[in-house]
């Protein structure tokens, strides 16, 4: 176990916030996790799990040991005509992992194509684009309790999937480190290209629905529309986008013929958040090295060499200028330290 001090997690966040972990450590191994856990219970300092850093937004340095997951492997654990059940390590990368079940021609994660960040980090919030979340795949997970020590399994219902949300993020948020992700990818796939962006992608071009095509249509247009953190740091939305009460949307709608909205069901609708902030007049706004970004309004962006505290008061300000406008309290995506 190699164990390092005051290293600099700029590199290691996709907001490209320069801030200090106390410790760090870098985990290839089960056995590494396990050591590295209890070292730092030994000398009682916190713990920060890191994957990818594609959704945090770092504040402050971190006064205790950051473990940085980087479990590599997969294998198919089942297989028959319809489905392969792959069991993936935690440390993979979850776009190459895309890639090789669309290259395979295994439905079900086509939409969730060039989402950064790791496979373990995947259940946290559930994550989703273009129609699909990580639970209509998923069917179990492995995860080490730091409190006990003990691998504990955890099927869908235990995981408490939500928008964005899992009980990883909620009550379990620092219990648990995510060591493997089971998946059931289709054979016979149904493909979901519902959103307006996808659709038109393949229709402009008279291309089939198909697993491949889909991704291709998701790669391209996410290229098109979102600032690559290579290029530009950020963390994707950092705001969740609201559910709102059928009545609260019919009162809007008077003033805001144009909000678009998504009935989920007989009461409820989500409104697109980056149409709130952009209506309140925030979209391509720059603050010293913080900012809005000019195409997509939902993500917050780091300039040059922005601090997290100055990601976080832009954010603050935006949040209460759309709750004074609407009435709507964004709830922040990304896991602040
Ligand atoms: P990290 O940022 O490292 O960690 C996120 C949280 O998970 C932290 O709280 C961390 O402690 C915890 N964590 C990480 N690994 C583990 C583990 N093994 N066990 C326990 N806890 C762990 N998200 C979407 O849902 N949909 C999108 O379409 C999407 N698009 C994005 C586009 C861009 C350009 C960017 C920058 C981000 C986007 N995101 C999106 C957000 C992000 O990519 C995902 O949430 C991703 O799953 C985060 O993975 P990560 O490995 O980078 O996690
Ligand atoms: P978009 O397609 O312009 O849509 C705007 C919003 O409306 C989205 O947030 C989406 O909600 C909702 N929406 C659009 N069509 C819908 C439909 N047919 N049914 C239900 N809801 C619909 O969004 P975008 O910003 O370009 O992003 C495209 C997809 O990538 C979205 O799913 C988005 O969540 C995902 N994405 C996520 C992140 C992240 O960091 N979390 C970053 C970039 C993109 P949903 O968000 O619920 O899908």
């Amino acid at each position: 176990m190699n164990i390092l001090e005051n290293v600099s997690l700029k590199s290691y966040n996709t907001f490209g916030i320069e801030v200090k972990a106390r410790y760090f450590v870098e985990c290839w191994h089960v056995h590494q996790i396990c050591d590295a856990v209890h070292w730092q219970k030994t000398n009682n300092l916190p713990l920060l799990i890191l994957g990818g850093g594609s959704n945090v937004l770092f504040t402050q340095d971190f006064e205790g040991l950051v473990l940085k997951i980087s479990l590599l492997g997969k294998e198919i654990i089942r297989e028959d005509d319809e489905n392969v059940w792959l069991k993936v390590q935690a440390g993979e990368n979850w776009n190459t992992l895309v890639e090789y079940c669309v290259a395979r021609n295994w439905g079900g994660i086509e939409n969730l194509t060039l989402i950064p960040g790791t496979v373990g980090a995947a259940p946290m919030q559930n994550i989703g684009a273009y129609g699909v979340e990580l639970q209509e795949v998923f069917e179990y997970l492995e995860a080490f309790d730091v409190a006990s020590g003990t691998i504990y399994r955890f099927n869908k219902k235990d995981c408490k999937f939500g928008y964005r949300e899992s009980i990883f993020k909620n009550e379990l948020k620092n219990r648990f480190i995510i060591l493997t992700v089971v998946l059931k990818l289709s054979k016979k796939p149904t493909l979901n290209f519902s959103y307006a962006d996808v659709e038109k992608f393949l229709k402009e071009r008279h291309i089939e629905p198909s697993v491949q095509s889909i991704s291709e249509a998701v790669r391209q247009i996410r290229i098109e529309k979102l600032p690559n953190p290579a290029e530009i740091g950020n963390a994707g939305s950092f705001f969740k986008n609201p559910y709102i009460s059928k009545k609260h949307y019919e009162y809007l709608k008077q003033n805001y013929p144009n909000l678009p909205a998504y009935p989920l069901n007989e009461n409820t609708y989500k409104v697109p958040a980056a149409w709130l902030i952009e209506q309140a007049g925030w979209k391509g706004y720059r603050e010293g090295n913080a900012g809005v970004h000019h195409r997509q309004a939902l993500v917050l962006i780091n300039t040059g060499n922005a601090q997290g505290k100055e990601i976080w008061q832009l954010a603050q300000k935006i949040k209460k200028s759309v709750e004074e406008q609407f009435g709507i309290v964004l709830q922040t995506e990304v896991n602040v330290y």
